[in-house]
């Protein structure tokens, strides 16, 4: 038989390999230390502070109840409910009356450390079931940290967007995949080929910078000072920087 969440192999007849059997209780562990971060999240009027403990007062949005978070608090009690009842093999119109069953939190760690969890025949169903509402949960509680933009597909000219880690994107309308250091660099390169790109030192040496040819601002303003580097009142042409800077006349 095999593991019905990473299909190893396995001899025992169970339903989880061992090694999924400790990412599922894990999981549903950490989804019990979520319940209360979740719950204070509900109120709109608070910044969700997520995972981290200071919390900030934003401006009053359009409802005061976070539906998206009441909908993840009803998902995930609706199914650790489920998954108690198929572990403790409780007769659907009988559950009610087990006290467990009072406290999503108590609930989730009662089914993590149930002695059936990787042996009852739903525990793949069950495991995945719950990995996509613990995705959703981390996607509430720490945002993903801003996309910026840093320049246009190759193949479609869509404006992409990356974060400031990421080593690839992929174009969301034609699915290119392109290095993200590439496609900025691209963008670079369409403001020094047109002489008519203007910007401040501080502009163009972060331009630069994020295209992975780092240029420091002093440098910029040393070279206007010496002379080798036209300024006008518009500021420094990009293509001017780029021809001291990448013909090494500088
Ligand atoms: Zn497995
Ligand atoms: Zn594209």
């Amino acid at each position: 038989m095999n593991c019905q969440n990473c299909n190893t192999i396995i001899e025992n007849g169970y339903a989880l390999c061992t090694a999924c059997e400790l990412r599922f209780a894990g999981t549903l562990l950490r989804l019990a230390r979520d319940v209360t971060p979740l719950h204070d999240s509900l109120d709109a009027t608070l910044h969700p502070g997520g995972h981290a403990p200071v919390r900030i007062q934003t401006a009053t949005p359009p409802t005061p109840i976070r539906l998206d978070v009441l909908d993840l608090l009803d998902m995930l009690d609706a199914t650790a409910r489920e998954l108690w009842r198929c572990l403790d093999v409780i007769d659907a119109l009988d559950w009610h009356k087990d006290p467990r069953m009072e406290d999503l939190e108590a609930t989730l760690i009662d089914c993590a450390g149930h002695p059936r969890l990787a042996t009852f025949a739903d525990a793949g169903f069950y495991m995945a079931t719950i990995n996509g509402i613990a995705r959703k949960i981390d996607l509430t509680l720490d945002p993903p940290e801003q996309r910026r933009e840093i320049g246009t597909c190759e193949l479609c000219a869509t404006m992409l967007t990356a974060g400031a880690a990421d080593q690839w994107v992929t174009c969301p309308v034609c699915g290119r995949e392109q290095r993200a250091q590439t496609v900025k660099l691209r963008r670079l390169e369409t403001l020094c080929w047109d002489d008519s790109r203007r910007g401040s030192a501080a502009e163009i040496a972060k331009a630069f910078t994020d295209a992975g040819i780092p240029v420091r601002r002093g440098t910029l303003n040393v070279w206007v000072n010496r002379g080798k580097l036209p300024s006008s009142p518009q500021g420094l042409a990009y293509c001017d920087v780029y021809r001291l800077v990448i013909g090494g006349a500088a």
